[in-house]
């Protein structure tokens, strides 16, 4: 697995503004947000995408998920809501091969996504 901008992120050689922090995760903000709160949310663990998914651990992914709400919450998210985008592979619009949940909230978000 080739070593990502995020890995680096996770051993806090380069620097990002932390969001939130817990024993599976790292959240912190996108450095181009797209909404007036945008975090990425890495696991502790990696996988290189959400087609990773299908034969990962489904344990470390339930709890990859609860960490993503805890992530929405800690940011006050929880009354208006928000939004969790996952871009997978050259299609989706990934750019970085280190699994990443984008929230994306604090306005009303359009729908459909372009
Ligand atoms: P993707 O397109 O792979 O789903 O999302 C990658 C995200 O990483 C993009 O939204 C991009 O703005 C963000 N990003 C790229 N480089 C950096 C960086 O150095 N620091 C932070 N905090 N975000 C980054």
């Amino acid at each position: 697995m080739s070593e990502t901008l995020f890995d680096k992120i996770l051993r806090k050689e380069i620097p990002a503004k932390i969001a939130y922090e817990d024993e599976h995760v790292l959240a912190f903000h996108d450095i181009a947000p797209q909404a007036p709160i945008h975090v990425l949310v890495i696991p502790k663990e990696k996988w290189t995408g959400f087609a990773d998914l299908q034969t990962g651990d489904p344990i470390k992914l339930g709890l990859y998920m609860a960490s993503i709400a805890k992530a929405a919450a800690h940011l006050g998210l929880d009354p208006n809501g928000y939004r969790i985008v996952f871009n997978q592979g050259r299609d989706g619009q990934q750019t970085v091969a280190y699994i990443h949940a984008h929230i994306l909230g604090g306005r009303r978000l359009s729908w459909p996504p372009g």
